[in-house]
């Protein structure tokens, strides 16, 4: 479904104008197919070759009406809760090649961006990670302040209360953003300090509409929709049906999240359900049941996905491509270059920093892993 629009069939060409809908093929076609072309490795490169050019100016540049650059934001907002005003392309690109293309990455289809979701919520992978690990071996609600270097005898890592832990190496998942939270003795390169303070969580909130049926289905609809106006960038069915629970989830992104997250929560709601309405139409059932969740309320978030970096700290981030300092070892979805901003990027880059960890104390990775 598309706002003010209609609807067509999913994964079929969206009901535009016919100039609209050629324009909007080309620029997802030119971002499928360049993204293909960098190497993830390389930002420098890539900065030479695209520039400062923006996601939008890409859009205004291939005649983007404003309906088409509405769409186009829609990706950048999905995607990184950020603006395409305020994202660039070759950033975009990156994100997308480290996801296995553009189109990979949008698509519901077997290794898509959005084929799986976790019975339960994703906390089930963090708990069932931890359920690997011995009794114990867990600090919860622990924020660490400080993380100091010392040659005789490794780290000390001081969190909130005082206490304190000793450890040979650190690997840091903690997001860049949020880094600044921490004080490093020594500091930081040069490099990451730059990133870290250049670089910008997006705004991101979702609001969970619970319902008695999936009313939406018995109208042919998938429950996913677009809109480039109003409140509500996307819906999408994240029902699970085994539970019983039927419900739509309505993604506040981007600009439009940062000032509805401003309003009372009453106000909040309102206007999510007045742009469902406009949506889906007026006569579709109340829901049972709301839920948001804002992540830029979050203190250990500040916001979502995965902090996106402004065109100046491309060259930094390539040459420090996040390399470890001393005892401290860096990870988290950031940090990855396979699906960057997934879980599988966070996974994929815990695993690269235990290797890193491990090969400095001359353990093989591959035997140790396979004790896990
Ligand atoms: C709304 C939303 C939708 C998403 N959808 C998807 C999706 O469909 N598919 C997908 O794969 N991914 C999705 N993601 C992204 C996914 O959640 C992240 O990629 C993943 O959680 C990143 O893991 P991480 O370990 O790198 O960082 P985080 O999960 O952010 O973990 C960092 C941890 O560091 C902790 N921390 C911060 N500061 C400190 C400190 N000072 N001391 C100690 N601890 C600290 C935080 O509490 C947090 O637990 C989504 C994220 C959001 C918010």
């Amino acid at each position: 479904m598309l706002k003010d629009h209609g609807r067509s069939k999913y994964g079929a060409d969206l009901p535009l104008r016919e100039k609209d809908r050629e324009v909007f093929g080309r620029i997802r076609d030119y971002v499928q197919n360049s993204c293909q072309t960098v190497d993830v490795l390389n930002l420098a490169k890539s900065v030479a070759t695209f520039g400062a050019t923006s996601m939008d100016d890409l859009a205004i540049s291939m005649g983007a009406s404003d309906i088409v650059r509405g769409l186009v934001n829609i990706w950048t907002v999905a995607m990184l809760g950020v603006d395409s005003t305020d994202v660039s392309l070759v950033y975009f690109l990156h994100y997308c090649k480290a996801g296995g293309g553009f189109i990979q990455m949008r698509s519901d289809d077997v290794g898509g961006g959005q084929h799986l979701r976790f019975r339960g919520g994703s906390q089930a992978l963090a708990t069932g990670l931890l359920s690997c690990l011995k009794q114990n071996s867990v600090v919860l609600n622990a924020a660490v302040k400080r993380i100091e270097q010392h040659l005789d005898i490794g780290c000390i890592v001081t969190i909130g209360d005082g206490r304190q832990f000793r450890s040979q190496r650190v690997i840091s998942t903690v997001p860049s953003t949020l880094l600044p939270q921490i004080s490093f003795s020594p500091q930081l390169s040069v490099d990451k300090l730059w990133l870290i303070s250049q670089s910008k969580m997006g705004s991101y909130a979702k609001v969970f509409l619970c319902y008695l049926e999936p009313w939406w289905r018995r109208r042919g609809l998938c429950g996913l929709s677009q809109s480039p106006n109003g409140t509500i960038s996307l819906t999408r069915d994240v029902s699970s049906d085994k539970d019983g629970l039927y419900a739509l989830a309505c993604f506040v992104v981007g600009e439009r999240a940062r000032v509805w997250a401003q309003k009372s929560p009453d106000d909040r709601i309102a206007e999510v359900l007045t742009d469902v309405d406009r949506i889906y139409g007026s006569d579709i059932p109340r829901p049972v049941h709301t839920q948001e969740q804002i992540w830029n309320n979050e203190k250990f978030s500040e916001g979502a996905p995965c902090p996106v970096v402004p065109v100046s700290c491309l060259v930094s981030l390539s040459r420090d491509n996040w390399r470890a300092e001393g005892y401290i070892h860096f990870a988290g979805t950031e940090t990855s270059t396979t699906w960057k901003g997934y879980m599988e990027g966070a996974l994929v880059s815990g695993d690269r920093a235990a290797r890193e960890v491990l090969e400095t104390f001359a353990v093989d990775w591959t035997s140790a892993r396979a004790k896990l």
